[in-house]
C-alpha cells in the first residue's frame, strides 16, 4: 500500500523499510560520508563531525547507539550502560556489561579481596613490629 515516505513526503510503497528508497539511499551515502570522516579524523569531536558533514548530533548519537560509529568526544553524558547506566561512549553496553563480566557476583569477589588485601596489610604490619 502506497504512502507518503516520513522524511521527504513523497508516496512510496513500504516494502521493509519505513522511508522510500530514495531516502534509504541518501542515508546510507550520509552515513558512508560520516564514517570517512570519523574514520580520518578519529579525534574529531561530536560537533565537529555534525557540523563537517552536516549531520545532526543527535544522528550520530543515533548511529553511536546503533554500534555503527566510535566518535571520540562530545557525547559524554548522552549515553548509558542499558544494563547498568553508567555513562558510556559508544554502543549500548559498558566495556564491563559488554563482556558480560559485571556480574553481581564479581562485584562481591572484587570487595571480599580488597578485604583480604587490606587485613594482610594489618597483619604485615603487626609482624614487622
Ligand atoms: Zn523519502
Ligand atoms: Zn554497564
Amino acid at each position: 500500500m502506497p504512502q507518503n515516505c516520513p522524511r521527504c513526503g513523497k508516496m512510496f510503497s513500504r516494502e521493509d523499510s519505513p522511508i522510500c528508497k530514495d531516502c534509504v539511499k541518501a542515508e546510507a551515502e550520509k552515513f558512508e560520508e560520516v564514517r570517512l570522516f570519523v574514520k580520518e579524523n578519529p579525534l574529531s569531536s561530536a560537533q565537529e563531525v555534525s557540523e563537517t558533514c552536516g549531520v545532526s548530533v543527535k544522528r550520530l548519537l543515533h548511529y553511536v547507539r546503533e554500534g555503527k560509529l566510535e566518535i571520540a568526544t562530545g557525547l559524554e553524558g548522552m549515553i548509558n550502560c542499558s544494563k547498568c547506566g553508567r555513562p558510556i561512549k559508544n554502543g549500548r553496553m559498558c566495556d564491563r556489561c559488554a563482556k558480560g563480566t559485571a556480574s553481581a557476583l564479581e562485584g562481591i569477589m572484587a570487595v571480599n579481596k580488597a578485604q583480604a588485601e587490606a587485613k594482610k596489610n594489618t597483619t604485615g604490619m603487626f609482624t614487622n613490629r
